[in-house]
């Protein structure tokens, strides 16, 4: 019998309508012959809810607590959801990772899959029930409750449907797929039919929210085709998979927009062997994600300005770490620029197209927006601009790439 995992997220939950949807949905996999595990989010914004207490509470609350707090989000929802299959008549059963068997790391907030158990799934399958698992969370080897970061449910679906082997996980949202940029900010914007896992993850690594990147990255390794699609409709979404011939005829595939960056600079920094290593160890000690990280060397090699881009969210810890060892290293200053944010051009037919940076760089130039860095990878093209500049150089790339919808209402470029 073949396996689904489905996967849900906040909106596709966000009533008890939505809810029995869900569950119907569920049913009619089963139904089809399939073993059946769902997957599911908080419901609507619950999360952010929480955030937003926990603030009102507590002006720097432990991580520790912040995850004990934000499970019961998913655990809410999975409740629900096997109340509303046993409501139709049909045996379900809710799992929350403990019970299940996710173990992670003991980062909190950003913890890391390592294992997850299958006993328990396959003795409830067995029984013919249907699995509902709570996204997002996970337990370490000590017993504590920890988080895999936010819109990480994906990324528990995709991860147990590479454990169970799955023919596939469906990523049912608020959307019909993935676009070729994020509908709310480009109107423009079209549906793909198909994407590499390698484009996917690009494309989630640098901003597209649709879906969290670690999700791509399971797909990817145990070769479990991802279906995005809308929860409100039976059509077809975007099947995310190995990559394909054709895929190389169009050169970019999707714009994408990352918000809320900041941007650490360190001026006049000893140009000596080592130093850049002692610097990014005491970041990543610090469990600081850095983006993107730029380095000119200046005064006849002496000396170097170093810069890197981190989430806005990070910036005050990332300065703190950095002026800790700017003595250290006889470093001149450290200084933040938040209100930054980043847009990219991502495509596999990159890697064989001439011409894309120079349309970016034309595109935003056009629009009076200025570049403050550059980045480049086999199939990405990033710069950052100003945070307020953002949208509107989003939808400029998005034409200037002829990814716009044709007023015909075709398929775009
Ligand atoms: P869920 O609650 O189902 O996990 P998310 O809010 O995480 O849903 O993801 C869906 C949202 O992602 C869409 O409403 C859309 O605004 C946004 N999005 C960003 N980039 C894209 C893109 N390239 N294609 C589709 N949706 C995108
Ligand atoms: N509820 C979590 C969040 O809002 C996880 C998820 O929705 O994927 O980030
Ligand atoms: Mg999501």
């Amino acid at each position: 019998m073949s396996m689904i995992v489905q996967k849900f997220g906040g909106t596709s939950l966000e009533s008890a309508e939505k809810i029995h949807r869900a569950a119907r949905r569920a049913i009619r996999a089963k139904l089809g012959g399939h073993r059946v595990v769902l997957v599911v989010s908080a419901m609507g914004k619950s999360t952010d809810q929480l955030l937003t207490l926990a603030s009102a509470v507590c002006h720097d609350p432990p991580k520790r607590e912040l995850d004990v707090l934000l499970t019961t989000g998913e655990q809410v929802s999975i409740a629900l959801v096997a109340m509303a299959i046993h409501s139709a008549g049909h045996e379900a059963i809710s799992l929350t990772a403990t019970q299940l068997g996710l173990v992670t790391d003991s980062s909190h907030m950003r913890a890391r899959i390592q294992r997850i158990s299958r006993e328990r799934i396959d003795r409830e399958l067995e029984e013919g029930r249907i699995v509902i698992v709570a996204g997002f969370q996970g337990t370490d080897p000590g017993g504590e409750i920890t988080t895999l970061g936010r819109g990480a449910s994906d990324t528990t679906a995709a991860a147990l449907a590479a454990v169970l082997g799955a023919t596939v996980c469906e990523i049912y949202t608020d959307v019909d797929g993935v676009y070729t940029s994020d509908p709310r900010i480009v109107p423009q914007a079209t549906k793909i039919d198909e994407l590499a896992y390698d484009v996917m993850l690009e494309m989630a690594a640098t901003g597209a929210g649709v879906m969290h990147s670690r999700a791509i990255e399971f797909g990817k390794k145990f070769h479990v085709p991802i279906h995005v699609r809308s929860s409100l409709t039976d059509a077809k979404g975007t099947m995310i998979m190995a990559e394909t011939s054709g895929m190389e005829a169009i050169s970019v595939q999707g714009v994408t927009l990352k918000e809320d960056l900041a941007v650490i600079s360190l001026n006049a920094v000893p140009n000596h062997r080592g130093v850049a290593a002692r610097i990014f160890a005491e970041i990543a000690r610090n469990h600081v994600l850095v983006d993107d990280i730029v380095q000119n060397i200046y005064d006849h090699g002496k000396l170097a300005n170093l810069g890197f881009s981190t989430n806005a969210s990070d910036a005050a810890e990332a300065k703190t770490v950095c002026e800790k060892i700017a003595t250290e290293l006889g470093i001149g200053s450290v200084e933040v620029d938040e209100g930054v944010c980043k847009i990219s051009a991502v495509g596999i037919g990159m890697r064989t197209h001439s011409g894309i940076a120079s349309t970016m760089f034309e595109a935003l130039s056009k629009a009076d927006i200025n570049i403050e860095n550059i980045s480049t990878s086999e199939i990405v093209i990033s710069c950052i601009v100003r945070q307020d500049d953002g949208p509107e150089a989003l939808r400029r790339l998005h034409t200037a790439f002829g990814l716009d919808a044709k007023s015909n209402g075709g398929e775009g470029a």
